[in-house]
């Protein structure tokens, strides 16, 4: 595997790919990785003939007041990691090789950006669109792939490569959970072993609402009051939000029929905690 941190270098490689007329996947990860981030890679490795994989924690995705400082960093595990799993090339750019002094280029996805993780972190989905544009354009891969337990940043990318006539293909893997139903996440790590206890409540509210689809519930507000009071009754956990909504539009819906969303953002103690679920009434 080679580890390249400069924009040139990188181009300079994958053009050398395309010339042979291979297929270039890419994943992109703020790195600490997990098994979440793994599933990724290892669906590129199987699909795509060379496989890179971008390590960058985008400051231009965190609020003023988020964790950016503190997200977790390690990246002699992380190669050693790829390079065992049988990736090609490691991206690893410096903050100021994507966002030289002064950039002024931005990239939104309008309404779509400001619901459900939109509202409580405004300008997030702006950093994202932004950066995987700015990825997609240096690495000009055949495929991407992303996890389906950043649900909303996903339908935002493949709206955002529809949109700019993007060629690049969008895989959504699965979400990847801990034995007892967390879901992977970089800032588990943050957890006391405490929170990591009361960090479950987003699965089992989430199984709960599934559970109640599955015994003929549909209406969604009757859904929501019992994940909350679920979530209520755990006292370290914190309620950003709860919804069911459309799968592809994200808008509130007010019963589920055939699919829906179920999707919540809880603080555990600080810890800012995302997961969701698939509703679905034909199952
Ligand atoms: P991140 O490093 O948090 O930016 O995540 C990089 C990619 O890994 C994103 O596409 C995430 O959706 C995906 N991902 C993160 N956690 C999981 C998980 N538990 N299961 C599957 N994919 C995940």
């Amino acid at each position: 595997m080679k580890v390249i941190k400069k924009i040139d270098e990188v181009r300079r490689v994958i053009s050398g790919i395309k010339s042979q007329g291979k297929s270039v996947g890419f994943v992109p990860t703020m790195g600490y990785l997990h098994e979440g981030h793994l599933s990724l890679v290892r669906e590129s490795i199987r699909i795509a003939d060379v496989t890179v994989v971008s390590i960058f924690v985008n400051p231009a995705q965190f609020g003023p007041r988020e964790d950016f400082d503190e997200y977790p960093r390690d990246l002699d595990r992380d190669s050693e990691v790829l390079k065992k799993q049988g990736v090609d090339y490691l991206f690893v750019p410096e903050a100021d090789e994507i966002y030289p002094q002064g950039y002024k280029t931005y990239v939104e996805v309008h309404d779509l950006q400001d619901k459900l993780c939109g509202r409580s972190r405004p300008g997030h989905f702006r950093g994202v669109c932004t950066v995987v544009l700015k990825l997609f354009n240096i690495i000009d891969p055949d495929i991407s792939f992303f996890g389906q337990k950043d649900y909303q940043q996903a339908v935002i990318l493949k709206r955002m490569a529809k949109e700019l006539n993007l060629e690049v293909k969008i895989d959504v893997m699965p979400i990847i959970r801990e034995g007892d139903g967390l879901a992977l996440s970089s800032r588990n790590k943050y957890l006391t072993q405490e929170e990591r206890k009361a960090a479950l409540v987003l699965s089992r509210s989430l199984e709960e609402a599934k559970s109640m689809v599955g015994k003929g519930q549909t209406n969604s507000a009757t859904i929501i009051k019992e994940m909350k009071e679920m979530i209520g009754r755990e006292s370290l956990a914190k309620i950003d939000y709860v919804e069911i909504v459309d799968a592809e539009n994200l808008d509130p819906v007010a019963r589920v029929e055939k699919e829906a969303l179920a999707a919540v953002a809880v603080f555990i103690g600080k810890v800012r905690l995302i997961d969701n679920i698939i509703l679905s009434t034909e199952e």
